[in-house]
């Protein structure tokens, strides 16, 4: 969807985000390091479960549901409001992330640009260093079997969050982009980075399905006319 501002200002606004990536900033570490910490704590997790019984396997889809869950509520509540402590975050995300990158300016313009779109380096240890917690307090409302299920379930989640972000990020007819589904997600994250949407539209990053429980996945005939 066309913006309406003409080019040359968005490019100089374009050129002086990308100016404020830091200067030592290694985008293939970036890229890397949640990946192999991911994989890393989901081998784990896995490799310590004992004997799973059928019910303890609803803890995948179960997290799953809390992921898409959480996802949609910090998108929104987090990353597009100033939530109290946590403003610097919705700082980054509008005023970096949907700056940089506009509706109808999806792509990346260089690997350096992924400081644009991953989460900042150490989310990943931090994510893990929240989940700990919670898993041990699903292993004593649950079980040991489930809570590592649910653990690398949730891992996995911030892997895939991270690797589809991107891929809606890479530029228009990337070989990625022929992924059954992909081209989709991609068109819900798209509508999403039209300045006029991003507070109240299409939060999901992966699977929209709590837009659609919450009613903010937008179509293009939406009812006030967005
Ligand atoms: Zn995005
Ligand atoms: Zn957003």
């Amino acid at each position: 969807m066309a913006v309406n501002e003409p080019a040359p200002p968005r490019a100089r606004r374009r050129a002086r985000i990308a100016a404020r990536i830091p200067r030592g900033y290694r985008p293939a570490l970036h890229l890397a390091a949640p990946t192999a910490l991911g994989a890393a704590a989901l081998t784990a997790a896995v490799g310590l479960v004992d004997a799973v019984e059928p019910l303890e396997l609803l803890a995948v889809p179960a997290t799953l549901l809390l992921a898409f869950a959480f996802e949609w509520w910090a998108h929104r509540s987090v990353l597009h409001r100033r939530a109290p402590l946590l403003g610097a975050l919705c700082e980054r995300h509008e005023r970096e992330h949907h700056l940089a990158f506009t509706a109808d300016d999806m792509a990346l313009r260089s690997a350096r640009e992924l400081w644009l779109v991953l989460m900042p380096p150490g989310s990943a240890l931090l994510v893990l260093a929240l989940l700990l917690p919670l898993a041990a307090a699903a292993g004593l409302l649950f079980s040991r079997d489930a809570a590592l299920l649910g653990l690398a379930t949730a891992m996995a989640f911030f892997v895939s969050y991270e690797w589809l972000h991107l891929a809606y990020h890479l530029p228009e007819g990337s070989a990625v982009h022929r992924i059954p589904g992909l081209a989709r997600l991609r068109e819900h994250h798209r509508r999403h980075h039209d300045p006029r949407l991003m507070k109240r539209w299409n939060f999901n990053v992966t699977v929209p399905l709590f837009d659609l429980v919450h009613g903010t996945r937008w179509s293009p005939r939406p009812r006030d006319g967005a």
